[in-house]
């Protein structure tokens, strides 16, 4: 299952973890840097490019990595040197991304609420593709490509109706659901595309959702864009791009989750889309950085509760909000080369809030203040969805390559955080 409840008691036995990562010994990288770290290894992130874009071969299809996953500079650096271009959601993700070397034309934009403001500069710098979810943003677009006198290309996102078996709140592809629109919708669309002087509509889209952890969703929303896809190619709209989306899942809990592999994953596109010629976009987000990343924190103190004993760490839900958010498994493992008895924990952060909770009642080794612990599998939607709150600065990013260690983002300093907030001295009048 992909998403157990906190509350839910593991049996499997827990693992210690391992001492190093991508070759990098990690109680020496923790005492050097300090904790809470978001730790990422860059050979695992290549292999997982690697594999995919090997079981590609022979597809017309490119990879666009899922900038919300994982938006470090060094990752989409990563990203573009192996190849892969980038799914953006907003204009920051667009200027991270070219500023990281990512070429424009290596660059998507999907997402409900792009603003005209966003749609004009994405517009200027020539990105790739438009994936437009909603009418009036087709209406917009072409407005925008009028007014710069350049024509964009654009993908109807279609609403597959299909449901991903997720989290409710990262299933995006059901009626119920704010993206995309019906195939209904998107045939007027089509029916009407010779209007739109200034945008090139030649391309279908499809995300249903994230962490999907069984082929049949994929399938399903496949063979539904399929139909239409060749219904539209009969009615003399031919389509050069069909882009598939993310979801893919990985493996927040050892021996309960399994994920699908990349192999039998392309094997559903490669038959669902069989006699499709034209262009394949891929935008995994987690699958390419989750498992690669560990979030490194240690052990304030153990409280002993009235009901449970409690292990408090110096990461909080503003540094990881998955368990908060999602209600989101993480296996949690000392750094430790000695097995030690096994005990129960509820096992939180710092913040001020109950929901500030990694784990409820989860079986692991015994811990003293101090231990150093790995939160697993928190390369993706980790950092990226990192806040201050509670005035706790923004941890340490590292990245890692066989051996040896980069920082790619520093701790945040106080100052930074209380940057751009001056004291309300000047009062002015609208
Ligand atoms: C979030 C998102 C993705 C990536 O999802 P993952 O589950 O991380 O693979 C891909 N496409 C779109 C449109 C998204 O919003």
């Amino acid at each position: 299952m992909a998403f157990m409840t906190p509350d839910s008691v593991t049996t499997a036995p827990p693992l210690l973890a391992d001492t190093a990562i991508d070759d990098v010994d990690l109680a020496a990288l923790a005492a050097r840097l300090g904790t809470p770290l978001h730790a990422y290894s860059s050979s695992a992130i290549r292999q997982r490019i690697g594999g995919l874009q090997a079981a590609l071969r022979g597809l017309d299809a490119t990879i666009f990595f899922a900038v919300k996953a994982n938006p470090n500079l060094a990752i989409l650096q990563l990203m573009s040197n192996a190849g892969v271009g980038a799914d953006i959601v907003s204009v920051g993700e667009l200027r991270r991304s070219l500023h990281a070397g990512m070429p424009p034309e290596r660059i998507v934009f999907s997402g409900v609420g792009k603003s005209a403001d966003e749609i004009a500069g994405a517009l200027t710098v020539g990105i790739h593709r438009f994936n437009v979810e909603s009418h009036d943003e087709l209406l917009t677009l072409q407005r925008l490509a009028k007014v710069q006198g350049v024509t964009a290309r654009a993908a109807v996102r279609i609403n597959p109706d299909v449901d991903a078996h997720t989290h409710a709140k990262i299933s995006t592809g059901k009626s119920e659901n704010k993206f995309g629109v019906s195939i209904d919708e998107a045939r007027r669309w089509f029916a009407e595309r010779k209007q739109l002087s200034h945008v090139q509509l030649d391309g279908l889209h499809v995300h249903i959702g994230s962490q999907i952890l069984t082929l049949e969703p994929f399938r399903l929303a496949l063979q539904r864009v399929a139909a239409f896809w060749q219904e539209l190619e009969q009615a003399g709209h031919p389509i050069s791009s069909i882009d598939v989306g993310g979801g893919l899942g990985v493996c927040y809990r050892a021996g309960e989750d399994h994920p699908v592999a990349a192999a039998d994953y392309v094997g559903v596109i490669r038959e669902a889309l069989a006699g499709y010629r034209g262009r394949l976009l891929l935008e995994p987000g987690r699958y390419l950085v989750a498992e690669a990343g560990v979030l490194l924190t240690r052990v304030i103190r153990v409280k002993p509760g009235i009901e449970r004993q409690f292990l408090v760490l110096d990461a909080a839900m503003n540094d990881l909000q998955r368990p908060s958010l999602y209600d989101a498994w993480h296996d949690i493992v000392p750094v430790a080369d000695e097995p030690r008895p096994l005990t129960t924990y509820d096992i939180v952060g710092p913040v001020c809030e109950t929901g500030d909770t990694f784990a409820r009642k989860r079986v692991m080794p015994e811990c003293v203040a101090g231990d150093l612990l790995l939160i697993k599998a928190t390369g993706a939607y980790g950092a990226s969805m990192a806040s201050t709150y509670n005035s706790r600065p923004l941890a340490a990013e590292v990245l890692l390559n066989q051996g040896r260690y980069a920082v790619v983002r520093r701790r945040q300093h106080f100052e930074e955080m209380i940057a751009g907030e001056p004291p309300a001295r000047h009062w002015e009048t609208t």
